[in-house]
């Protein structure tokens, strides 16, 4: 039996880290579990959202900043972190949509793209790994290659036919799809919020929300309850200056709130290697009985 397990969760952008199951990682990490982010690209064409970032000296140089924005919510979260390196695609906006940028990371082939964070997985040997589901979350070209790449790179690892050159196959024994903006919890927040006499900042998101398919939260077998993290996945958050607004809709609702109305993270089993009982509220769920070494 061990006690101290390992927890992967590969990104698109820096944020992407905090935004999505940021609190989850915190409390693993404060049990003693090794957690490693992995980040696709460096989200070089990610545009200033934060007003008070947004200067002539901070967008000449965005990379830099974002990757010293990235280290620091790595430092407050307490996890390692390593780059995958490839060229943000930005968010195609307009009609038609423009082309993708050529070189960008959704346009790189699986191929070359999934290499990388075999190798990565090889290395840290995480025993459960998270990332978004076959629309990414949000339909961004990066999350919906993260997802892909993330998907081949699973299956890869474990294999000792497939890039050997890359390191000892390691066989992740779990896949989960990160389900934290669901149609529900920001329903329930809007909710509690009115209900609280306070002005509710998500009726315009939630006008707005597609419903040509069901809610996420249908798909939701794990919820980690991790309010106790919030904090830090604020702080975490707020490291990514140039991408936080400190007073945007993120910190709208009081902590207070959010533990009271929905203390969890969710997420998705997409694949596992191991014996666990669904609806589960820890992604380590069956991994410890299975670990040995
Ligand atoms: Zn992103």
């Amino acid at each position: 039996m061990v006690d101290k397990l390992r927890l992967m969760a590969v990104h698109a952008h820096p944020d992407d880290e905090s935004s999505k199951g940021a609190a989850t990682m915190a409390r693993y990490v404060a049990e003693g579990h090794e957690v490693m982010v992995v980040t696709c690209t460096g989200g070089e064409a990610g545009s200033i959202l934060n007003p008070a970032m947004d200067r002539p000296d901070v967008l000449e140089n965005i990379a830099e900043i974002r990757r010293q924005e990235m280290a620091r919510a790595a430092g407050i979260l307490g996890v390692q972190h390593r780059w995958l390196g490839f060229v943000d695609s930005g968010l195609p906006e307009g009609d038609p949509l423009p082309p993708l940028p050529e070189g960008c990371f959704a346009l790189v082939p699986l191929e070359v793209s999934t290499p990388p964070l075999v190798q990565v997985i090889r290395e840290f040997r995480p025993h459960v790994i998270v990332t978004y589901d076959e629309n990414g979350g949000y339909p961004h070209p990066d999350h919906i290659r993260c997802h892909e790449v993330s998907v081949a790179a699973f299956d890869a690892a474990g294999d000792p036919e497939r890039y050997p050159e890359l390191g000892e196959p390691w066989q992740p024994l779990k896949l989960y799809y990160s389900h934290g903006f669901s149609r529900a919890k920001l329903l329930a927040f809007h909710e509690a919020m009115i209900a609280e006499g306070l002005e509710s900042p998500y009726a315009e998101w939630l006008a707005g929300w597609p419903t040509d398919r069901p809610d996420v939260i249908e798909r939701v077998t794990t919820r980690v309850e991790c309010a106790d993290y919030f904090p830090v996945r604020d702080e975490a958050l707020k490291a990514h200056a140039t991408q936080i607004d400190p007073e945007s809709r993120w910190f709208a609702v009081p902590s207070e709130m959010q533990r009271k109305v929905w203390p969890t993270e969710e997420y998705e089993l997409a694949r596992s290697l191991v014996d666990s009982t669904v609806p589960e509220d820890d992604l380590f769920a069956g991994v410890q009985e299975r670990v040995t070494a």
